[in-house]
């Protein structure tokens, strides 16, 4: 296999931030104070996404799931899961938040997708508790070593990020070509690295052809 797409879930598959709506809704005292400081990253993803989650009761998940269903997608997700499909390009979709919360947006792609990680959620006693194989010292689910794995698994190719915020930024130096919009292109400015700046997945699809997979 010649290429093989990494792609953010919350706010790059979704046209909104779907699981920071959710750690809002179901947690927003605790939220509102560590999501500004993971945003500025002041704060780790890895203490501050499990701390927001442990803070909800487990009685609470029903609701979590059923709240994003019929997420909107961004435009032109359709057409690129097609357009990555006809060219035998497998797609990964790595969210650093809940798997099962990816799942129920992604609906019918779930299946048509090469694989899909997060982490999760063990909703066996009162409260929330993460659990995470992909944990590394500052996320929850290092997309970088889902990367690793996906590689290895697949015996490699050339890695192409999707993301748009804090939590691509790792996957984004991964990858030798990076797909940025709204927080990402400027994390990547500053620490020098090169982007392609996308508004939807058509501008996508006409950048691979013309730039990358030419
Ligand atoms: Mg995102």
């Amino acid at each position: 296999m010649t290429h093989i797409v990494f792609c953010d879930l919350d706010g790059t598959v979704t046209g909104e931030e779907s699981f920071v709506r959710v750690l809002k809704t179901f947690s927003p005292a605790l939220s509102g104070v560590l999501i500004p400081r993971m945003i500025s990253r002041t704060m780790s993803l890895r203490e501050g996404v499990r701390a927001i989650l442990e803070s909800i009761e487990s009685r609470h998940y029903p609701e979590m799931l059923a709240s994003v269903r019929n997420t909107p997608l961004r435009a032109g997700f359709r057409e690129f899961v097609d357009f990555l499909g006809e060219r035998g390009i497998p797609i990964v979709i790595v969210t650093a938040g809940v798997e099962a919360l990816a799942r129920t947006i992604l609906g019918g792609f779930a299946t048509r997708v090469y694989g899909l990680y997060g982490l999760d959620l063990d909703t066996g006693s009162a409260y929330l508790k993460v659990r995470s194989g992909w944990e590394s010292e500052t996320e929850l689910v290092s997309k970088p070593a889902v990367i690793r794995h996906v590689l290895e698994k697949t015996g490699g190719g050339v890695a192409i990020a999707i993301g748009d915020s804090v939590t691509d930024f790792e996957m984004a130096l991964a990858c030798p070509v990076v797909f940025a919009r709204d927080r990402l292109p400027g994390y990547l400015l500053e620490e020098g690295k090169s982007f392609f700046p996308f508004g939807d997945f058509f501008d996508v699809m006409r950048i691979l052809k013309k730039s990358v997979l030419a």
